[in-house]
């Protein structure tokens, strides 16, 4: 079995667009800007926005978090994005969620300028990405993408089922592996809480998506031989981190699978520096 081996990638991606990103800044005169939203405590989203402000310091992305507290009013937050929108030195713009209780991810989404949604949640992206097209995608199904792309195993012609329909990894993924292109150009079928006979769905499948957030949710027997498995679950266990896959039972059937750790979650780190990337591009016209 072939692993699907995210943090090496990210790390090859992260050190082209240090290259990259020096002769922009020559260029340009000054470097991409990433401002990080975290609102409130929550040990796991503390982690992630380390994890992205230690990502952009060494591919050269100045990184701004502002972390406020839980107290924060709706509108002082919806000020400080507007704020953001307006500084000039901001390419992305990237609300760390889940936010506390009472204050409304939504409209906070709604109010990030699309041209600096990075992490591609805005309507008016989600929208771009229905219809096929230029715009920011949701940095984890992009990041899975980019990671087949990089071990050249193309999803064109074959059948791809994902697990999970949620707004920022199920249903973006599901769509991007339908549009035209090697690496979509899937027949795609979802799966979800509700699905009938779930196990002989993905039996069927040649690749197989993930998103659920149990722990060993696929098994050896749901997986035809040869499938390529991609895991995005990340759950938190006894044992340590596990995905939503029995990694050491289909090591047998798969023909290549993500690990985790070390798998999706370093390429969505990756995609989210690539779509700043994208979007200094767009800001200075380069
Ligand atoms: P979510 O809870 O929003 O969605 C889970 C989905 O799984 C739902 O659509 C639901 O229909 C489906 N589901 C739940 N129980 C099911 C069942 N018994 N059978 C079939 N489907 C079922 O989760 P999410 O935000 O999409 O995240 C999913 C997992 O991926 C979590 O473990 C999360 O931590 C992880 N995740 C990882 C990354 C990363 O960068 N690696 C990013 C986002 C999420």
């Amino acid at each position: 079995m072939q692993i699907l081996n995210g943090k090496e990638t990210a790390l090859t991606i992260r050190e082209e667009l240090k290259v990259e990103i020096d002769g922009l800044k020559e260029k340009h005169g000054r470097a991409p800007g990433l401002a990080v939203i975290l609102v409130g405590e929550d040990p796991a989203s503390q982690v992630y926005v380390r994890n992205k402000e230690i990502a952009c310091e060494k591919a050269g992305i100045v990184s701004s978090a502002h972390r406020i507290d839980a107290s924060v009013s709706q509108e002082e937050l919806e000020g400080l994005i507007q704020k953001l929108n307006a500084d000039d030195t901001i390419d992305g713009i990237l609300l760390q969620l889940p936010l506390p209780k009472g204050l409304d991810s939504q409209r906070c989404l709604e109010l990030i300028d699309p041209g600096k949604d990075v992490d591609g949640f805005h309507p008016m992206n989600v929208g771009k990405l229905m219809l096929g097209l230029p715009g920011f995608r949701s940095c984890t199904p992009a990041g899975i993408i980019t990671l087949l792309e990089r071990y050249n195993l193309p999803t064109s012609g074959k059948k791809a089922v994902v697990v999970g329909r949620s707004n920022i990894v199920g249903k973006p993924l599901a769509m991007m592996l339908m549009q035209y292109g090697d690496f979509a150009n899937a027949t795609v079928t979802v799966c979800h809480s509700r699905t009938d006979n779930l196990a002989e769905e993905v039996k069927a499948a040649d690749f197989v998506f993930a998103a659920i957030g149990i722990p060993k949710f696929i098994k050896k027997e749901m997986v035809k031989d040869g499938a390529v498995v991609v895991d995005v679950g990340i759950n938190r266990t006894d044992e340590g981190l596990v995905g939503d896959c029995d990694y050491a039972a289909l090591e047998d059937v798969a023909s290549a699978m993500t690990p985790v750790p070390g798998g999706v979650g370093p390429m969505t780190i990756a995609q989210l520096l690539i779509n700043t990337v994208q979007a200094y591009k767009e800001h200075v016209g380069a």
